[in-house]
């Protein structure tokens, strides 16, 4: 049993104990159900104001008969232990009422503490008088109230969340060469590519290609070439109902230090920037071992094309597939 935790007889004891010992007890009440930072500051608030904190907590029942049956959404065994682990807190103590009219006129305390956006005149104040307590408003607003906190879970959670497949372009897409591809007759789109990226279309998926080109770096084509080319894949694959949502690019060498080139995650941060993207429910394919590092660093899963990974990389990816089209079954079962 928590020692923070009383029940009424209990909390009653103590308090007398206290007082004779020239403790100044001060109390507040709430239903404190998912607390937030408002509540964090009214408490140490009120803790400022005497020795000892007494929260007079709401209980299940207790809510339910103000805020109707669908709160708390914490159950009070919880929101009370939870309490019980702020420093600024010494007891806490349960009341089934609406109000704690009632269980004041037992504990009696020195200070009692309240918002003033209910008004002055609230239904304790004759029972606080009646025991010569005073009254000290709230300077601190709890405005960031859980039923607001609540709203923007909902608003956070109720539009579908946006998932992205990310792939590599050469050996991915089109066939590699030991030599740039940077020339429409030297693009060969690799085999299963063609199907895979036609049922991939078909899904709510983002289609992200990021590619390594050092090419335009190493000054063996233009970056205009490079648009070029990917104008007319882009037309190529319209043509057949095949949608890609962006190519992000990195035209720098390994010298350059840049933060797009691949294994680093620059090119995928910029997508997440760009379309919203949920990384830990999205995909990387790619046929080099840096496409894999690049999925690991960011929370993607990994399927790599083509051969298994480095022993000496100490890193496996997820999935291995022969093509594109391997990739995507995995994608979509
Ligand atoms: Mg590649
Ligand atoms: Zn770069």
């Amino acid at each position: 049993m928590n020692s923070k935790i009383k029940n009424q007889k209990e909390i009653v004891r103590i308090i007398g104990k206290l007082k004779k010992q020239g403790k100044i007890i001060v109390a507040c009440n709430g239903s404190f159900d998912i607390l937030h930072v408002g509540h964090i500051r009214v408490l140490k608030e009120a803790k400022n104001q005497g020795d000892f904190l007494i929260v007079m907590l709401n209980s299940d029942e207790s809510v339910r008969s103000y805020k109707g049956p669908k709160r708390p959404i914490i159950c009070q065994k919880e929101r009370a232990e939870i309490l019980s682990a702020l420093e600024c807190i010494d007891f806490i103590v349960i009341f089934d009422e609406i109000t704690p009219k009632e269980i004041l006129k037992k504990i009696k305390p020195d200070i009692y503490c309240h918002d003033l956006d209910w008004g002055k005149d609230f239904i304790e104040r004759e029972t606080i008088k009646q025991n010569k307590g005073r009254v000290y408003f709230f300077k601190s607003h709890a405005n960031s109230s859980t039923s607001q906190l609540v709203q923007k879970i909902l608003e956070v959670y109720s539009t579908p969340e946006i998932k992205a497949v990310f792939l590599d372009r050469d050996g991915t897409i089109n066939i590699n060469k030991p030599e740039y591809v940077n020339k429409i007759k030297d693009f060969k789109f690799a085999s299963g590519v063609i199907p895979a990226l036609q049922k991939l279309s078909k899904t709510g998926y983002k289609i992200i290609i990021a590619t390594d080109q050092s090419g335009v770096g190493r000054g063996y084509f233009k970056e205009n070439d490079l648009k070029k080319l990917h104008q007319w894949m882009l037309r190529e694959l319209k043509k057949k109902g095949i949608r890609i949502d962006k190519i992000y690019y990195c035209p720098h060498q390994a010298k350059d230090n840049c933060s797009c080139r691949k294994p680093k995650i620059g090119m995928v941060l910029k997508a997440v920037k760009d379309f919203g993207i949920n990384l830990s429910k999205s995909w990387i394919v790619g046929d080099d071992e840096r496409d894999i590092i690049v999925g690991r660093e960011a929370n993607i899963k990994t399927i790599k094309i083509g051969g298994k990974m480095s022993k000496n990389l100490n890193l496996e990816s997820n999935y291995y597939v022969k093509n594109l089209l391997g990739a995507v079954k995995i994608i979509l079962s």
